[in-house]
């Protein structure tokens, strides 16, 4: 069940006058779902899967801005460098080097976002904040990818206190790097703690059960 247009509306607004980008997270939903949220106006989607991506984005509206959420394999950025708007989750330098060879094949300058480990727990990916100043360095030499800010995802707790200290963490970090690399977006807060983001200094959101109804998997 897709969110009705008057409390679609009422959520952006609400992010707007935050100056929050909404991302609305697809993934597992028809495309039927994702044409009815982008005749609301809604261009940013976010999907997981690659494969579930290269489905969807030829047979949607090519205006549509694909973010692409979930955990990219090496292997796989090839399917997706020719499209995609925003790729939030890069963990590696590795994986960054591979975007920046498939960028530069299609002669295109693909924004990334770093994710940072804020999370208590082993299993969410991500950069410490060492590897995040060596990266950045780094990546400097890249000239086809545009490292646009940070992302990262709190640990799965009804603790709200919790929550809101590890999107404090990436605040200080989107603080501390942001000025000298030109950082303009922090990717944090999901349907269930989005507020809690905005609070501490979230310009990105990436919702997807709010909008779209809750998913059977994924
Ligand atoms: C699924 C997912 C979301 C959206 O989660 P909801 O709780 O449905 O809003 C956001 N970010 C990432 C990385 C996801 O995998």
């Amino acid at each position: 069940m897709v969110m009705e247009k008057a409390l679609y509306e009422q959520l952006v607004k609400e992010l707007s006058d935050n100056g929050v980008t909404l991302v609305a997270v697809s993934k597992t939903k028809p495309v039927e779902d994702i044409r009815l949220l982008y005749d609301y106006g809604q261009l940013d989607f976010g999907e997981n899967y690659v494969q579930e991506l290269t489905d969807k984005q030829p047979v949607l509206p090519q205006d549509i801005r694909w973010h692409f959420i979930g955990h990219l394999q090496r292997n796989k950025v090839k399917y997706i460098a020719p499209f995609v708007f925003l790729i939030h989750g890069v963990d590696s330098l590795k994986l960054l080097k591979e975007i920046n060879k498939e960028a530069a094949k299609h002669n295109r300058v693909i924004s990334v976002l770093l994710q940072v480990h804020i999370a208590t727990e082993e299993s969410k990916f991500g950069f410490d904040e060492k590897e995040l100043e060596d990266s950045l360095q780094e990546a400097a030499a890249l000239k086809n990818v545009a490292i646009k800010g940070l992302m990262g995802m709190a640990s799965f707790t009804e603790d709200q206190h919790q929550v809101a200290a590890e999107f404090r963490v990436l605040k200080a970090l989107y603080d501390r790097f942001g000025p000298s690399h030109a950082f303009s977006i922090l990717s944090m807060g999901m349907s269930s703690d989005y507020r809690l983001a905005i609070t501490n200094g979230s310009t990105m959101v990436r919702i997807g059960s709010l909008l779209f109804g809750a998913r059977n998997y994924g």
